[in-house]
């Protein structure tokens, strides 16, 4: 099944991908992180992605879904998470071709929704293990020692740059015009969306999203 997380940067769309995919044992596809791994390759699409990526703008339409293909295979067929893409309508109609093109198709959307208050706190306090990728939150879920990674032991967490309050300005404001359309893009689409409220605590948020696949599975099985 393709389940795609709809919602504002830091809303926990990252947390709440991962922990479904791995409970699924389906994939997790962000393309914030496969953007930041072009980035620290030093490939040419990393250098292509890096100045809007630094201002908190979305990267080139033409250039993400070049990366999704290239990333998704038909091996990926028992499940896909997607967690930060589409972002824009031009993304969903792409998505959308790309899947038609192997007989797949959008199984749920999820919308995640929180308070810019929530959001801005959220993102202020973000840290991530530069080694594993583990993500961490000094105020809701600081690792057991200070800035050590709990997963692997590395030693400094890092806070990412466009999580400073200039750069998620922006991006809460770039989520409003160019994501949000999304909702009603979906709202016409086959797929069934839900909302869910994503300023729950973790395990709340986590049982409701498990309720919602659950629910498709079971219509689709029976
Ligand atoms: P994220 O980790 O999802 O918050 O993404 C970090 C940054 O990567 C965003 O602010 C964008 O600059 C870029 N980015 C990630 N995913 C996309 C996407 N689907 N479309 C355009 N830009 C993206």
């Amino acid at each position: 099944m393709i389940v795609i997380l709809l919602g504002p940067p830091g809303v926990g769309k990252g947390t709440q991908a991962k922990r479904l995919a791995d409970d699924r044992g389906w994939r997790h596809v962000s393309t914030g992180d496969l953007l930041r791994a072009h980035r620290r390759d030093g490939t040419e699409l990393g250098r292509k992605a890096q100045a809007f990526m630094d201002e908190g703008e979305l990267v080139p339409d033409d250039v993400i879904l070049g990366m999704v293909d290239a990333e998704i295979t038909l091996d990926d067929v028992r499940g896909v998470v997607f967690d930060g893409f589409p972002r824009t309508v031009e993304q969903a109609e792409g998505l959308d071709r790309l899947l038609d093109d192997t007989d797949r198709s959008v199984g749920l959307v999820v919308v995640l929704e929180a308070d810019d208050e929530v959001l801005v706190k959220r993102l202020a306090g973000r840290r991530s293990c530069p080694e594993c990728g583990a993500v961490y939150n000094v105020h809701f879920n600081p690792p057991e020692t200070e800035d050590r990674c709990d997963r692997c032991g590395h030693e400094g967490l890092r806070h990412r740059a466009d999580d400073r309050p200039e750069t998620v300005r922006t991006r809460l404001e770039v989520y409003l015009e160019q994501t949000e359309p999304l909702i009603e893009y979906y709202g016409d689409h086959p797929a069934p969306v839900e909302r869910v409220d994503g300023a729950q605590d973790v395990d709340e948020v986590a049982t409701e999203l498990a309720r919602a696949v659950r629910g498709v599975m079971e219509g689709a099985a029976g």
